[in-house]
């Protein structure tokens, strides 16, 4: 069988969730025994968005092998519980930067170097990249932004280019796009749609299925008006109806017959009918929680929910199995004092202070961690969080009253969390940090191995700074134990304090591993320990 390309375009606005609509697609057909894998191709200009605030772009997702990428990528892991990797993210920044190379090299000795076709050769060659692995029957390639957009349109030219050059069977478009209601005519309108699939078409794009994202059903005239103007074969117009949850649109979407009409135009037949019935009882569990949490996030960027999303999309999957609800209340850490601490922490049943770079909201979390320590809270700290709760151990139980750490205060005179030794020659910002899985050995009888029930695993990292060994013995005498340790390097991966009911920080990032079908085993015990506690707390 040859491999199958399938893109996916948005029109009309952003944010219609098109990452969700390909990782529901790319569920559909992985359940039916294809392999298929999803990339997403942004079009701005950093070369990756690790060096990207995230309060411009969201969070930073890290892949296995170390990419640091668009959040779509942990939607695409954790629909279709696979990994992905460096190759599955590409920027427009990527591009020009290989293009840009290559002429230096002198490839294109005496030719001038153009958007077309030099860029867009560059970009369908990427674009067939992952299919020419062996290791997948599907490809499906997001293009992010909004046709129409000036930036995008190499991308699409590029898409306009495989659509002629592949055979029609091995190629589909789908546009997602949104179809409005407007409450004083009530009406669903149609109208956005059929121009941005205009644009689509007037750039020689031709989509083979519209999914159309809509507050209310849409009825089969609406449909019908809707192919008949955008020029798709009947039955090729679905709805994508607002949903209680992202992880019930695979459900809906095969509702919509959506992976059927795609398999269709693919030439794909004979296939089996897809089996979720392990997603289904997950979605069950999830939305018939027995028992509801507030768990407080932590952290500095909490106005914005996309900042934090792999953590509270593990929190999904770890409620779920627990069958409880975590409502997680974010509180920004920069407003945290004395005097408002117990107001704000007070009615808490787990207290998660959150990943985190430079000096803003640092005391916050600092006092956070410390009223979680002394009240017996469950604790769980991730990245900064851990390096946090380390400083504040130095601080209030060892006495070193002016513990820090090195990222805030280069000449400290305690740096109990100081900048790894491999940082200290990087100047460059973009992809220097440790990045991607290492490994870590977990001490028997701790906290950790109770929660992994292994003494080997295995997690993602991104950071530059780490737990300074010179105070390990100070700090593992006075009571809080380094569980986890990097068995190369010796690097300090989890601390946890025994006579602590819950208390756990760890320096890598365990919510990127998190899926549906595999919640990540810390928040699974976190959840279960903030239930404890609230248990306790009830009959106190
Ligand atoms: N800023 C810290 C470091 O670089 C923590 C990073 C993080 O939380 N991801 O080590």
């Amino acid at each position: 069988m040859s491999v199958k390309y399938i893109f996916v375009t948005g029109g009309v606005t952003s944010s219609l969730g098109k990452g969700i609509i390909s990782a529901s697609l790319a569920k559909l057909l992985r359940a039916r025994n294809l392999r298929v894998t999803i990339q997403k191709f942004d079009p701005y200009l950093n070369v990756d968005p690790g060096t990207l605030n995230p309060y411009e772009h969201g969070e930073c997702f890290v892949t296995e092998d170390g990419a640091e990428t668009d959040l779509d990528l942990g939607h695409y892991e954790r629909f279709l519980d696979t990994y992905t990797s460096k190759a599955n993210n590409v920027t427009t920044g990527k591009i020009y930067r290989t293009v840009i190379d290559k002429e230096r090299q002198g490839a294109y000795l005496g030719k001038t170097v153009q958007i077309i076709p030099h860029i867009t050769d560059e970009i369908k060659r990427r674009m067939l990249l992952l299919g020419k692995s062996g290791n997948y029957d599907v490809i499906i390639t997001e293009i992010g932004g909004t046709v129409g957009d000036i930036e995008s349109l190499p991308f699409v030219e590029a898409v306009r280019q495989l659509q002629w050059e592949l055979p029609d069977e091995d190629c589909a478009v789908v546009h997602l796009t949104l179809v409005p209601y407007l409450k004083a005519a009530g009406e669903l309108k149609t109208k956005p749609t059929q121009h941005s699939v205009k644009m689509l078409q007037q750039n020689g794009v031709q989509p083979d299925v519209l999914v159309c994202r809509t507050e209310h059903q849409l009825p089969a005239d609406v449909r019908k008006k809707l192919a008949l103007f955008c020029n798709i074969k009947p039955g090729g117009v679905i709805q994508s109806i607002d949903a209680d949850t992202i992880y019930r649109v695979p459900i809906l979407m095969r509702e919509e017959k959506l992976d059927e009409i795609i398999l269709k135009k693919l030439n794909l037949n004979d296939l089996p009918e897809p089996d979720i019935t392990k997603w289904e009882e997950f979605l069950n569990r999830l939305t018939s929680p027995t028992d509801t949490l507030q768990i407080a996030l932590v952290g500095k960027y909490v106005e914005l929910q996309d900042a934090y999303k792999s953590i509270l999309e593990a929190f999904i999957h770890a409620g779920a199995v627990n069958r409880c609800k975590a409502k997680i209340i974010p509180i920004h850490s920069e407003f945290v004092t004395d005097e408002n601490l117990e107001e704000k922490l007070k009615g808490m049943d787990g207290i998660l202070v959150a990943p985190g770079f430079g000096e803003r909201g640092l005391e916050g979390k600092i006092k956070a961690i410390r009223y979680a320590r002394e009240n017996g809270i469950p604790f769980f700290g991730i990245c900064l969080g851990m390096q946090m709760a380390v400083i504040e151990y130095a601080r209030n139980v060892l006495g070193i009253a002016d513990a820090t750490s090195r990222e805030v205060e280069p000449n400290a005179a305690h740096p109990v969390i100081d900048l790894m030794a491999d940082q200290k020659t990087t100047t460059i910002k973009g992809g220097t940090m440790r990045l991607g899985a290492y490994k870590c050995e977990i001490e028997k009888g701790t906290l950790a191995y109770s929660i992994y029930g292994d003494t080997q695993v295995s997690e993602r990292h991104r950071h530059r700074y780490e737990l300074n060994n010179e105070y390990a013995e100070q700090l593992t005498q006075g009571g809080m134990k380094i569980s986890g340790r990097n068995p190369e390097t010796a690097l300090a991966e989890i601390v946890e304090i025994s006579s602590h009911p819950f208390f756990i920080g760890v320096q890598f990032h365990p919510e990127y591993k998190s899926t549906p079908e595999n919640p990540q085993p810390i928040f699974v015990a976190f959840i279960k320990a903030a239930m404890e506690y609230r248990k306790l707390r009830k009959q106190d």
